[in-house]
């Protein structure tokens, strides 16, 4: 039985991740979709809300599990017993991320391989920033989330009012 991790910060979940999550279920016996707790990054949702969008997005396929997680990821990979790290891959600008920190993986954990799926044609551009960023000028992000999460952007930013300085602008400004 090959169980898989897939981890990430999720926030929010998007149809690029459930295409990379969907497709490693079709490769490994088991997919663990692990959500970290508090990446040094600038958030929009808790982790408690990123885990249940998570979960509520992805528990209805089989042999996924969703569960939140804090620390090294190879170190989350052994207490579960997962072999595999899997990773989604967009553009160059994610290779030398991954491949940096598949190295620093390897040198950690030389038994834990790490997977990386090439992104579908379609979610190249997709990323949680850009999702998030959308949403707080008022754009459409409805074909990039799920229904829930699209609710529940609506709300956050609904609850955030004029204090929006949780999203970083990029580039969809100006
Ligand atoms: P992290 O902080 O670990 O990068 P993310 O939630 O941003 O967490 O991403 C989790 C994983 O999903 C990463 O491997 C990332 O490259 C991948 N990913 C994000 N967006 C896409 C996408 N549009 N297509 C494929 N993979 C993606």
């Amino acid at each position: 039985m090959v169980r898989a991790l897939f981890p990430g910060t999720f926030d929010p979940i998007h149809n690029g991740h459930i295409d990379i999550a969907t497709r490693a279920a079709k490769i490994f016996d088991e997919v663990v979709v692990a959500v970290y707790d508090r990446p040094l990054k600038n958030l929009l949702f808790p982790p408690e809300e990123r885990l249940l969008l998570t979960k509520a997005t992805l528990s209805h396929i089989e042999n996924i599990k969703v569960v939140g997680y804090s620390g090294l990821t190879v170190a989350f990979a052994q207490k579960i017993g997962a072999k595999v790290i899997v990773r989604g891959l967009r553009v160059i600008s994610d290779f030398e991320h991954e491949f940096r920190m598949a190295l620093a993986n390897k040198h950690l954990a030389p038994d834990i391989e790490m997977a990386a799926l090439i992104t579908n044609e379609q979610y190249t551009f997709l990323s949680s920033s850009t999702v998030r960023e959308i949403a707080s000028l008022g754009g459409d992000y409805s074909r990039m989330v799920p229904k829930i999460v699209k609710e529940a952007l609506g709300k956050r930013f609904l609850d955030l009012g004029e204090d929006q300085n949780v999203v970083q602008p990029t580039y969809l400004r100006d």
